[in-house]
């Protein structure tokens, strides 16, 4: 059995559970400079108030029974649904995406419309263009005044469902989904759509041994050991994954998009009747958290993130989570996160609950056990 990680109970158990990498026995690994016997350091990101450099807030677009992914008709257009991804948007955009094309796309004939220019909107319609169909673009607002450009960005299939509300068929489409994405994003890796992966390492309380299918989306998945890493914390789990720059990600497909001959139009649906104007027949809902209004659909609810942008610290090349929220380095700036606010709909940051971000996470690196 593999050391396997349960994300999901990492980040709500408070028991610890130690552990040890198992090393065959004559094996002398030399240590690099600056280790101890006792600690592993890590370069310490300097969360102070000082350094941040912007402040923002996000509505993920969450469904305890999880997102959708269905084909119906309307009138004369078929209309294909692909919304409420919640806390795991850009993880699932591609291989969502893809389910809905293809749910959508075999047997069309003519031109397709996209509604929502956000992660969801861009990957289908780049699949669409992919096919060989021309597509328009058309939203309320397009990158970067969208959700997806708000996201963090790690890829991790995290806080998008409830495990009780979900169906077996939903279960197959979720499976699907993060296979297609996991793929396509590993042939993104770069710095063009500021793609890249990194080490990252977990407060746990409880590490798992388990063994399901989720384990491939956290390769080099482990129990770190106290002597390899500086964290002031008594169990720490590890993984590696893709970090996504959203900013950057979403102005390269709108780019990609644009230069396959996509055309941008920015358009206010009040209800699906609206879509009866459109001259396209085949017709992919993508509007995350507008579909509750546009469709009624009273299970979509906004689960509000928070975040303080530090100035960045290029030396900073590893990710962490834990009860002090989570940090992602990326290049237009350290990510300080961690706020999963149900049913709030204000997407104004509260600068108390910023401070709290930015303090939480000050006292985690300053309690580093050492530095490089
Ligand atoms: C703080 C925060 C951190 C996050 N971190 C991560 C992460 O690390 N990893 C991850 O995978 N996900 C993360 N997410 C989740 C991710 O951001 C969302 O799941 C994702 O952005 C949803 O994308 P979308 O395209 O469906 O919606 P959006 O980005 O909201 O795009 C919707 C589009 O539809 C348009 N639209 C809506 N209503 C209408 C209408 N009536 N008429 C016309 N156009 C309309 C909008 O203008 C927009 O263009 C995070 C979210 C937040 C808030």
């Amino acid at each position: 059995m593999t050391v396997a990680l349960d994300r999901r109970r990492i980040l709500k158990a408070s028991a610890i559970v130690g552990g040890g990498l198992l090393l065959p026995a004559c094996t002398t690994i030399p240590k690099p400079r600056g280790v101890s016997a006792t600690c592993m350091p890590l370069a310490r990101v300097l969360a102070d108030p000082t350094r941040v450099i912007r402040t923002v807030a996000g509505l993920r677009p969450y469904r305890a029974s999880g997102f959708v992914v269905r084909r119906e008709a309307l009138g004369d257009k078929a209309l294909v649904h692909n919304y409420g991804h919640g806390g795991a948007g850009i993880t699932l955009s591609w291989g969502s995406s893809k389910l809905a094309v293809d749910l959508g796309l075999p047997g069309h004939k003519g031109a397709v419309a996209v509604i929502g220019a956000g992660v969801m909107g861009l990957s289908t319609a780049r699949l669409a263009q992919e096919a060989g169909f021309d597509v328009t673009i058309y939203a309320k607002d397009f990158p970067p005044h969208t959700t997806s450009n708000i996201a963090g960005g790690q890829i991790s299939p995290f806080g998008h469902f409830r495990e009780d509300s979900v169906t077996p068929e939903w279960r197959l489409q979720f499976r699907a989904a993060m296979d297609y994405s996991w793929r396509r994003f590993q042939i993104m890796v770069g710095d063009d759509y500021g793609i890249r992966w990194l080490p990252t390492y977990e407060q746990s309380s409880k590490p798992v041994l388990r063994s399901d299918w989720m384990d491939a989306y956290y390769p080099h998945g482990r129990i770190v050991p106290q002597h390899e890493h500086p964290f002031p914390l008594d169990n720490v789990v590890g993984f590696d994954t893709m970090y996504v720059e959203t900013g950057r990600y979403l102005r390269q497909m709108t780019r990609d998009f644009q230069v396959a001959g996509g055309k941008l139009q920015r358009r206010e649906f009040a209800n699906p009747a609206n879509f009866a104007d459109l001259p396209e027949t085949l017709v992919f809902n993508c509007t995350g958290l507008g579909s509750r209004a546009l469709f009624g659909d009273e299970g979509l609810i906004p689960v509000r993130g928070q975040l303080a942008i530090l100035l960045p610290q290029p030396e900073v090349r590893y990710a962490f989570s834990g009860e002090a929220g989570y940090m992602f380095p990326r290049a237009d700036g350290i990510l300080l996160g961690g706020t999963f606010e149900r049913n709030v709909w204000d997407a104004n940051p509260d600068p108390a609950a910023i401070a709290r971000i930015v303090d939480s996470h000050r006292r985690l690196f300053a309690g580093f056990r050492c530095t490089a």
